[in-house]
This record gives C-alpha cells, sequence and structure tokens, in this order.
C-alpha cells in the first residue's frame, strides 16, 4: 500500500482519495485541480487561490525560479511557501517541458530535485523526456529508456518527505506506457503523471489520450495517484476521472483569458461572440458581456481568469459529487455530447470497458441508459459475463412480455435490453433496475442479443424460446440459431 494515496470511494475508473503530503502538512483531498502558477506572473495570486477558490494544491516550475536570478534567491531564502504565500500543498515540474519545447536545459535531475528539496518543493520532479505522440517505436523506446534511468536516479536522491513524481512517457505506443506505468510503480517513488498528452488534447485526440492513460493504469497499481499531466480544459476532466486520473493542473485558466476565451464544461467561447454569460459564478453574475469587454486589458484578464477558475474547480466539485452518487458514465455521456471528438474519447472509453469493470462498483443507485453507448457500460459487460454463471433449467422461456401461462417451460426469465435475459428474482438488483426509454433503440436491443447468446452458449442442453417485441434483423441476427423465436407483436 502507498503510504501517502487512499481510495475512499470509486466509479467505474475514477475515484475520491486523499494525497497525503507530509511536507506541506495537508491532505488534497482527490479529484484535484492544481492552478498553474508561473512565478514571475501573477494573474490571480495563489493566496486568492487558495482562501476564493478552494486550491488545496498548485504546481509551479521549478526550473524556471532555478533560471531567475532574483526569484532563485528568494526562494531559497523564504522558501517557495512564502515566496508565493500559499498555504496548501506545492507541486514543482522540472523543467521537462522546457526541454521538450527548446532541446535542451541546463540542469540534472540530481540537481533540479535538489533545488526542489532546497525551496520547499513539497511534491518534485524529476527530469524526463515528454516524447511526443506518433514518434517512430525506436525513438520512443530510447527517450523511454532515458526516462527511466533518471527516475533511478531519482530514487537516490535525498529528498527527505517530499513526495517525488515518477512521469510514465512512451508516446502513442500502449505497450510502451504499461510497461513504464508498471517500471514506475515498482520505483519508491510516490505520484505518477501520465506525460506528454499536451498535443493529444490540442489536437482533439480525446480517443487517443484514453487510450495511453487506460495503457498506463494496467501498469500502474490501483492504489497509484495518477496525474493527467497539462489537461486543464475542464470539458475531458470527467473522462479523465472516469479513466481513473486523480490529478490535473491548469494553465489554461490564465492562457486563455489573456486570450479572451471564456471556459465552458462543454467548450470555450470566443468574449467577442457572447451576448449573455452562461455561468452563475460571482464574475458573470456582475457583468455583462459588454461590461467586461470595456474592461482595461489587465482587468479583464483577471475578471477572465476568475470565471474560467470557478467553471474549472466547479466541475472538480460536480466529478466529485458523480463519484460518491454513482453516475460519473451519466455525467461523461453528457460532456460526450459536446463535441464530436468527445464523443470519440467515450466511445474509447468504453473499448476498455473490461478494464474499468474491476473498479466500477457491483451496486449503485440507478443506471441510465441516456444514450446508445450506455449500450456499452461495463455493467452490461459485467451481467453478460454473470449469465454464464447462472443455473437454467431444460427449457427456458426468455421474454419481454409477461410469463408465459402454459407449463411449456420449466421457467420464464425476463428480457431487458441492454442488458439481456435474466431471472424474475433479480429483477430488484442493480443494474437491472435501469430506466431505459421506452423507445428502445437498435444499440441496446443488439447487446441484449448478445446477452442471449451468452447463456445459450453457456447451456447447450437447454432449449431457449426467445418472445420478443418486433426486435429488428440486426439483433435477431446475433441470437443463436438454435433459440426459437416468436414476436410477441404478431397476434
Ligand atoms: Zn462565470
Amino acid at each position: 500500500m502507498r503510504e501517502c494515496f487512499e481510495v475512499r470511494d470509486t466509479d467505474v475508473g475514477g475515484r475520491i482519495g486523499s494525497l497525503t503530503v507530509p511536507s506541506a502538512g495537508v491532505t488534497v483531498e482527490t479529484p484535484a485541480l492544481l492552478p498553474v502558477i508561473n512565478p514571475n506572473l501573477d494573474t490571480i495570486s495563489p493566496r486568492r487561490l487558495a482562501e476564493e477558490f478552494g486550491a488545496e494544491i498548485l504546481i509551479t516550475n521549478s526550473y524556471i525560479i532555478y533560471g531567475t536570478d532574483d526569484v532563485r534567491e528568494r526562494a531559497l531564502e523564504v522558501g517557495l511557501h512564502e515566496l508565493l504565500e500559499f498555504p496548501g500543498a506545492i507541486m514543482t515540474d522540472s523543467g521537462s517541458f522546457q526541454l521538450a519545447e527548446y532541446g535542451e536545459i541546463d540542469v540534472t535531475t540530481e540537481e533540479i530535485l535538489e533545488f526542489q528539496r532546497a525551496i520547499g518543493s513539497d511534491i518534485g520532479t524529476p527530469v524526463d523526456i515528454p516524447t511526443p505522440p506518433d514518434v517512430s517505436r525506436e525513438r520512443a523506446e530510447d527517450e523511454l529508456e532515458t526516462t527511466q534511468r533518471r527516475l533511478e536516479a531519482a530514487q537516490d536522491v535525498e529528498t527527505g518527505d517530499m513526495l517525488v513524481n515518477a512521469p510514465v512517457q512512451g508516446s502513442t505506443y500502449p505497450d510502451l506506457r504499461e510497461s513504464a506505468g508498471r517500471h514506475a510503480d515498482a520505483t519508491d517513488l510516490d505520484v505518477f503523471p501520465v506525460g506528454a498528452v499536451v498535443p493529444l488534447m490540442n489536437d482533439y485526440r480525446y480517443d487517443d489520450v484514453v487510450d495511453v492513460v487506460a495503457a498506463a493504469k494496467r501498469g500502474l497499481g490501483a492504489d497509484a495517484p495518477v496525474h493527467l499531466f497539462g489537461a486543464g480544459h475542464p470539458m475531458m476532466f470527467a473522462l479523465g476521472v472516469a479513466m481513473g486520473c486523480d490529478l490535473f493542473d491548469s494553465a489554461a485558466y490564465a492562457l486563455y483569458a489573456r486570450d479572451d476565451r471564456y471556459l465552458t464544461v462543454s467548450g470555450t467561447r470566443q468574449l467577442e461572440d457572447l451576448e449573455y454569460l452562461p455561468c452563475p459564478c460571482p464574475v458573470c453574475a456582475e457583468h455583462s458581456p459588454d461590461d467586461l469587454r470595456s474592461l482595461p486589458d489587465d482587468r479583464r484578464e483577471t475578471e477572465l481568469a476568475a470565471h474560467n477558475l470557478h467553471v474549472t474547480f466547479a466541475e472538480i466539485r460536480r466529478i466529485k459529487q458523480a463519484v460518491r452518487s454513482g453516475d460519473l458514465l451519466e455525467l461523461v455521456e453528457q460532456r460526450a455530447r459536446a463535441h464530436p471528438a468527445m464523443l470519440d474519447g467515450y466511445r474509447a472509453l468504453l473499448d476498455h470497458a473490461e478494464q474499468l469493470e474491476r473498479s466500477d462498483p457491483v451496486s449503485k443507485g440507478a443506471f441510465f441508459y441516456t444514450s446508445h453507448e450506455s449500450a456499452r457500460r461495463p455493467e452490461v459487460l459485467r451481467h453478460h459475463r454473470r449469465l454464464e454463471r447462472l443455473s437454467v433449467p431444460d427449457s427456458l422461456f426468455l421474454t419481454e412480455g409477461e410469463s408465459a401461462r402454459t407449463d411449456e417451460f420449466d421457467e420464464s426469465w425476463r428480457v431487458e435490453p441492454p442488458f439481456g435475459p435474466f431471472p424474475r428474482a433479480l429483477s430488484k438488483s442493480y443494474p437491472l433496475t435501469a430506466e431505459v426509454p421506452d423507445r428502445t433503440d437498435r444499440a441496446a436491443l443488439e447487446a441484449a442479443a448478445d446477452g442471449i447468446s451468452r447463456l445459450v452458449e453457456a447451456n447447450p442442453k437447454t432449449e431457449f424460446t426467445l418472445g420478443h417485441r418486433s426486435w429488428p434483423a440486426t439483433a435477431l441476427e446475433r441470437v443463436p440459431e438454435r433459440v426459437r423465436v416468436t414476436d410477441l407483436n404478431d397476434g
């Protein structure tokens, strides 16, 4: 068990956890957002982040501090917490981002970790190599090897009670991400950023982000706190949490504000295009778009940054509540409707339903079937697997209608799309209590047919009859041929 992290509640791959940060003397509740602070620019002061927005943790770049003489001297003299005036936990990045942008940096993992500890960082970072997407396999392997050597070097640095990040790289090669996760997990380092996903997000490749995270998670243990590094748009937090990410950092709130961009949970708007502000935060309650547009540049930037942060923190709270209530996937489905690329992300998430099913609670409040993607949720998969273990009589009527009134069959089971058949005794148990629309879609019927197929194949000696309500051919052709089929709507 990793001492610094405890998982308290789960839904799908998402969890509510506590990250104990000993040198700061604080415990951060996850999922958590780390606002990015540029030590040279102060859009919103760290004190305000803590007091007004409830930020428990932030991230700043130790390499910028290291390279700026007066800031470095002051950081060494008074420490990072006093320099930034922030009471919570402070994570520091190492300059890997600068390495990726400019090709080189003049500091080693040992030097930067010692420096991070000397200025009082609570979570330090080695100099890993953020390998971009789609590079050659050879380059991805070479750079991963370098990253892994540096993680090993980081273990030998005297870091006291500072926690240390172990970034997981491997470009867009799932097997490399998985083995990188396994290697990082085997070190004695503490927090696990999935690195170099920013280029994927900039290109709206949310499905590839999901595959990369799923691979890293297969390598990491379930007790590893995972940081989706560089993911700051609230639109994708629900998806990230559902995959099992615990930490997010946002530079977006400030960067977008600088360009008059207004964040929402369903995408980004330009301030100039807005006639109304669709948000209840104090900034939007007190200003009209015209008010904001007429502010001087620096005031407008601060107000927009404040709005962007309100939206971002509110989404984190909404997600935590969804994990508690067991309706995180319903929230992911809503967010997936905001943009076709988000829908791709959700569909990619469902490709990993088997992996997610392992951490998904067996019982929750309600299953709402809200899109045809719902037919591929982990609960459907789990029910289909359960069908193989149920005991069945010699002859069985599977029906969408009433029980058979004849003694033609030994038993009659209900068929409910998207789950398929189940004994009536189970009808009060999750997920069979699902709320499903009356106007069933083809995906739900096909999933129900797959359930029948699983049951039939597991019980070769039983005679099956299916009473369905005018299923389309695409569903009926998934039902094994030896099942007698009757349409209840005929006559
Ligand atoms: Zn607002």
